[in-house]
Formats: C-alpha cells, structure tokens, sequence
C-alpha cells in the first residue's frame, strides 16, 4: 500500500512537472539507487553466508548481515548467456529468444533498463555483458564490457561501443570502472541503475597477483559425492562430459600458464605455480588421487578468484558508505547461475540439480529490508526486471513472466506467490554433453524429464531424504502420487508460461561457453 501512495505521488509529480513542461525524468529524483553486483558461475557453496565450509566471504557475507538472503533462487535455464538474457526481459528463453549460448541476443525487445530510462535513471552497465557483440548494450547510458567471456589478465572491451585496451587483473579493472563512473561520470542528480558484472569466477579460474599462493598451505575438504558413480540416476549423469576426472585440460588446471601474461605478470605467475606443479610431475599420480589432486588444485583456483571478487565487492561497499551513497543504494548480488565445486564428481553447470539450478541471491536495502532475514521462497533472476521496475516506480509490462519482489523484500509475501518453478536447458548438443531437460519443483520434490528421442527419460528427487539427489524414486509406488501432482503442474506450467512443444529453433549448437575455443580445447590436451 505504502508503495502505491509512493507511485502515485510520483505520478502526479510527473503530471505536475509535465504541466510546466518539465521533462518527467526529474519525477525519480528520490528514488532509490541500483547497484547490481553480478558474477559468472558463482557457487552459494563458496559464499560464508550461505555455510561455506571451504571459504570465507567477509564483504559478500555484510550484504547478506545488513539484508535479505535468499536460499531458493531458482535459474530458469542454467548457462551463462541466456540467464543473462532472462535478467534483462523478465521472460523465460523460449520468450526472449536467448536459448543457448552463442545465440544473439535481441537488443530491440524491451528490457528493464529502457524502461528504468523512461522513468528516470540513468542506467550503466560494467564487466561482463555476454550478449554478443552485433550491437552494443542497449537501455545503457554507459557501458564498458568484455568481448565474449573476456580473459582474467589485460581484458580488451568495448566502451560505449568502441574498443579500449587495459592491463591488470579483471576483476580489479571492472571494479575500478564500477567506481569510476560512480565517483565521475555519472549525473549525481539522477538515481542510477549499474550493473558491475565480473568475469570471474568463471571457468578457467586464473587467480589475480594477490591470491596466486592463498590456500597453498590448507587442504580443502572434499564434498561427499567427489566419488559419485551415478548410480541410482538415468543416462544423461552417466554420459556428461564435465567431470574434475577426465574433462580437465592442462590450462584449466595450470599446468600452462595463459598465454596473455605482461612478462611481469608471468613471472609472478610461475613462481606461484611451477614449483606445484614440479611437485604434482614427479608425484606421478594415478586413479583416485589423481582426481584428488586435480580437486584441489581447481577448487583452490576458483577460490581464489572468489577472494578477488570478494575484497573488489568490499571496495564498491566501502566507496558507498564513504560517500553517503548507501542509505539510498539497493545493493543486490547475484550470479547467473550455480555452479558444481567437486559435487558429483563434477565443475560446470546446466543441469536442474541443485547445485546449478539454485544461484546466490541477496539484497540490501536500507530502512526497508531487514537486516540479517532469511527468505525461503521460491524467486529467480527472471523476477529481477519487475523487481527493479517497481522500485524505481515505473510500469511493469504485463507480459514479463518474473514478478516484482519488493513486498517479499518488505517481508510480506503475497498469498499468491508461486509455489513451484519451471526449469528448461536446451543446449545440446553443445559443451559439456548435458541433455536437453525441462522440469518443475517445488523445493522439496522434483521432477525432471530428459526430452530428446534417442535419450527420453524422467527422474524424480526427494531433497528431503535425498539431498543429493542421488536416488531417483521416478516410478517408485511409494511415490506415485507426488509424481502424478508434479506431472500436472509441470503440464500446467507449461501451458502457462507458454512453452512451445517443440524447441524454437531445430539446430540450435552451443556457442563458446569457456575460454578455450573449440580450437584452443584441441591444442590443450589432457594433462
Ligand atoms: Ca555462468
């Protein structure tokens, strides 16, 4: 109700401001900040908040204590390229068109920031875009972005459409456009929308100059299912090709070093790695300590490239409380997917399993949020777009499929709010060798049917007796009616959401979706 007064205050401003013939854009001055923190692949298992027990997160885990954390928010087709594509329509892929990575995406379509343009803000976007680059990041006052994934060190990317060339660590120099344009170029008399979106920790996790040797002296713990024989599963788990085991390359687990290195930079980057890697030559593993050590020495890179993301995001917070900004600034952090460290035997993501289909989720709002609150529903990136909408007090198109969050940020839930989420992959064939699957959960219970011809097969999950997800009970008696109520609400959902019955397009292939091409993965080798 309190939201409505405020919109309809705004309102008239705007027919007050427009009487006078004043341009209505000066109506969101109050209005709140947006500050969208986004990474690549960033696991909720490696955030403290959320109970790591591999890692600390001090800056990420103050945006949970000051905020809201959520522990269901749901992909709704777990790869890089298309949740980004979600995030900036409000709509599922088989709506936007973004189904696979490699697509391209649709800048014409509306999308959040054009109508955040409309009501007001000035709106930038900085790091990883992974749109494509046939046309710039549309909706944007301002953009800075990495070409495709982007390397770690010395990045090209393209301002404002034009191509710039820096030297150092990504993850430092996003962070440094994110405060630059906060600091001097934006117009501090127009609320803001920045996304300040990284690379990192994005496969072939390089760490930057300060994190080369962290964790050298610890050994992280394994998870439980390193060793999982998928057993108890259908094909698809049985014949993926994402394994820590056998789908690793020498450069994945730097047995090279990258080939972009200033010869500064690589001479701190042997150092840190050529006397680990004398060691691992002449310990001449096999078998399983093999992929022990090839888990060690993954996690450890990719924890390490959190670190730099972490102590990045604890500069941009700073820079907020420094300069007063934080009172009015909705600090959000996310990731466009979840991500597998050693579960299952596995890195990457795609599938409707949890680790991949759940994605870190927080948000900080000062004087509406309540600090330090759980939030159990079930949300998604696809409700981003309403939600930034609705705080900045503008329309929502009614033919977005997210939902604006704001009353469950102010902590009330809507009776009506969904009780179960509709998940679709679709690139296959492509990267990795996950099949197409689609499915429904209610973050209990979830049933996932493995769609094509040759591979057409149902799996069902109880997270409660089965966390892991290990045992399908698909066609199991004791079960028979769960799995007759998720067969209708999938069939319900689909309808709803409109998914068509056969995929859009009949020859999609995954695009690039790591930094070894196809080219450079067969030059890389096994190591
Ligand atoms: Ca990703």
């Amino acid at each position: 109700m309190t939201h409505r007064i405020r919109v309809f205050s705004l309102m008239a401003t705007v027919c007050l401001l427009g009487t006078f013939g004043v341009s209505s854009k000066l109506g969101a001055a109050d209005a709140p900040n947006i500050l969208f923190i986004f990474t690549d692949d960033h696991a909720s298992q490696s955030i403290s908040a959320y109970g790591s027990q591999i890692n600390q997160t001090p800056a990420l885990d103050r945006i949970a204590r000051e905020g809201m954390l959520f522990r269901r928010c749901y992909v709704p087709n777990s790869i890089c390229g298309p949740v980004r594509a979600v995030i900036q329509t409000g709509k599922y892929s088989h709506k936007n068109g973004f189904l696979v990575n490699g697509n391209k995406f649709d800048g014409h379509q509306p999308t959040f920031p054009k109508l955040l343009q409309k009501a007001g803000y000035q709106t930038a976007v900085v790091g990883k875009w992974h749109l494509g680059e046939h046309m710039p990041p549309q909706g944007y006052d301002y953009s800075e972005v990495l070409i495709g994934q982007g390397p770690y060190y010395n990045p090209p990317m393209l301002k404002n459409g034009q191509r710039v060339k820096h030297v150092g660590y990504t993850t430092d120099i996003i962070t440094d456009l994110a405060l630059d344009w906060l600091k001097r170029k934006r117009d501090p008399n127009q609320p803001f929308m920045l996304m300040y979106q990284h690379k990192a920790p994005h496969r072939n996790w390089q760490p930057g100059p300060r994190h080369l040797t962290l964790y050298d002296d610890v050994t992280i713990p394994e998870p439980e299912t390193l060793f999982d024989n998928y057993a108890g599963r259908g094909t698809p788990a049985k014949t993926q090709d994402m394994s820590i085991a056998k789908t690793m390359t020498a450069s994945d687990l730097k047995l090279e070093a990258p080939k972009n290195l200033t010869p500064e930079q690589l001479k701190a980057w042997n150092a840190a790695y050529e006397p680990k890697n004398r060691a691992f030559r002449e310990a001449n593993l096999t078998g399983d300590a093999l992929v022990r050590w090839k888990y060690q020495r993954y996690v450890k890179d990719y924890l390490r490239c959190v670190a730099s993301v972490d102590e990045n995001v604890g500069r941009v917070l700073d820079y907020l409380s420094e300069s007063g900004l934080a009172d009015n600034t909705i600090v959000v952090y996310s990731s466009d997917q979840g991500f597998y460290l050693g579960e299952h035997g596995w890195f990457d993501k795609r599938w409707m399993y949890e680790e991949s289909l759940r994605t870190p989720f927080m948000v900080r709002w000062p004087g509406v949020v309540e600090a330090g609150s759980i939030n159990q529903d079930i949300v998604s990136p696809l409700d981003f777009a309403a939600t930034f909408l609705d705080v900045a007090g503008a329309e929502i198109p009614g033919d977005m499929q997210g939902r604006s969050l704001v009353p469950i940020l102010r902590g009330q839930t809507p009776g009506d709010w969904r009780k179960t989420f509709y998940y679709h992959y679709y690139e296959f064939p492509g990267w990795h060798d996950v099949r197409r699957h689609y499915g429904v959960t209610d973050g209990r219970y979830k049933l996932i049917h493995f769609y094509e011809d040759d591979v057409n097969e149902w799996e069902l999950y109880d997270l409660e007796t089965d966390p892991h997800e290990l045992q399908s009970l698909y066609g199991s008696r004791q079960i028979a009616s769960v799995q007759q109520n998720l067969l209708a609400e999938l069939q319900r959902l689909r309808r709803e959401l409109a998914v068509p019955e056969v995929d859009p397009s009949a020859s999609l292939r995954g695009g690039q979706d790591n930094p070894n091409s196809p080219a450079t993965r067969s030059r890389a080798g096994k190591p």
